[in-house]
């Protein structure tokens, strides 16, 4: 470990006026404290948010806000999230392990770094940890790594499953400055690696996320998050489907539908969605649309194996969406 600053903001401002000197909040600290420990990340200060009041989930015809401070386990155990945007408590549910759950703040989820192994290695190159100083996961061990939105300076995937589900429902982080509020979409927020892997999202240096807004909508009841991994519980996903579809006599009228586990970033996939809107909702429809899932995917050495599972993944979770009751 290294010396830090450790300080707790007691208000929102004293927060906001920590952060703009270049301090680093911390909420449940599950991601934060181990890159700390492994000399990752390296802050001067380290921000304590938790008492600030952004534990509700609120619920209304517009839609469902959550407090950037509420837990994990508290959003996927709420009977209205349950039933009315079922997506997302799956997701949660099917994240880490009910301890870090208990701990994890929905803020932190989404911030959370990458868990490539040469991210996480200081010994080893790494152009997101340090800007130019190689890639040796393009030619290494790949097989977890981005077969979507990769570049030849950065693979790694996106860990959150939270934040597929986000993207697939068309939601907003509300990043908040002693400026102002902004709204920000999921989609926009998270940034493919491109030339610049270091620059992760659109968050401003001392912003802080208050809350995340997901629109209500007919698809949202009808929704789900499929993850497929190496093992059942306490693992990363290796491939995951966020779908929620909007089915009435019969016929498509909606559909969301993203990805995990295989693309730089929580991967909304369009072209799927175009190829279900409209159309009977039948079995034969389901693997025809994801076809489209792996569109534009690049295979590394190890993970050209993910090209196949991403398009069984969300066929797999289009037909059970479909049939829920
Ligand atoms: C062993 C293990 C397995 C895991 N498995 C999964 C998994 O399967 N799926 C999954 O999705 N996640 C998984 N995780 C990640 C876990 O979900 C995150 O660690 C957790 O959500 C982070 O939340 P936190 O509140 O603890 O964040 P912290 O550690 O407190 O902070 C994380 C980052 O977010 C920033 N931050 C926190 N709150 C705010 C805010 N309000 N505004 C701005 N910045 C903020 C911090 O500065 C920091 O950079 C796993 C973690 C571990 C350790």
């Amino acid at each position: 470990m290294f010396p830090f600053a450790f300080t707790q903001a007691a208000d929102e401002r004293s927060a906001l006026a920590a952060g703009e000197r270049g301090g680093r909040y911390i909420a449940g600290g599950t991601t934060l404290v181990d890159l700390m420990r492994e000399t990752v990340e390296r802050p001067a200060t380290v921000i304590d948010i938790n008492a600030l009041p952004y534990r509700d989930i609120k619920l209304d015809p517009r839609g469902l806000r959550v407090g950037a401070l509420v837990r994990m386990t508290d959003l996927a155990k709420d009977p209205r999230v349950r039933t009315q945007y079922p997506v997302i408590a799956e997701a949660l549910e099917l994240s880490a392990s009910a301890q870090l759950r208990n701990m994890a703040s929905i803020g932190g989820n989404i911030m959370q770094r990458p868990r490539c192994l040469y991210f996480r290695d200081v010994t080893s190159a790494c152009n997101r940890r340090q800007p130019g100083s190689g890639c040796p996961a393009i030619g290494g061990e790949n097989r977890g790594h981005a077969v979507l939105g990769a570049s030849d300076q950065c693979v790694a995937t996106h860990p959150s499953d939270l934040a597929v589900a986000l993207v697939a429902l068309d939601a907003v982080v509300i990043a908040r400055s002693r400026g102002g509020d902004r709204r920000i979409p999921v989609a926009r927020f998270f940034r493919e690696p491109g030339n610049t892997p270091d620059q992760e999202h659109d968050l401003r240096p001392g912003e802080l996320i208050v809350a995340v807004e997901v629109p209500s909508g007919p698809h949202t009841a009808r929704s789900g998050y499929l993850k497929v991994r190496d093992r059942q519980s306490y693992e990363f996903a290796l491939s995951s489907a966020a779908v929620a579809l909007d089915i009435q006599g019969g016929i498509i009228r909606g559909a969301r539908v993203a990805v995990g586990g295989t693309a730089t970033v929580p991967w909304r996939l369009p072209e799927v969605e175009r190829a279900l809107v409209g159309h009977t909702a039948a079995r034969q429809l389901w693997g025809d649309a994801a076809q489209h899932a792996a569109s534009g995917a690049r295979p590394l050495s190890r993970n050209g194996f993910k090209i196949e599972l991403v398009k069984r993944t969300v066929a797999r979770q289009l037909a059970t969406v479909a049939t829920l009751p």
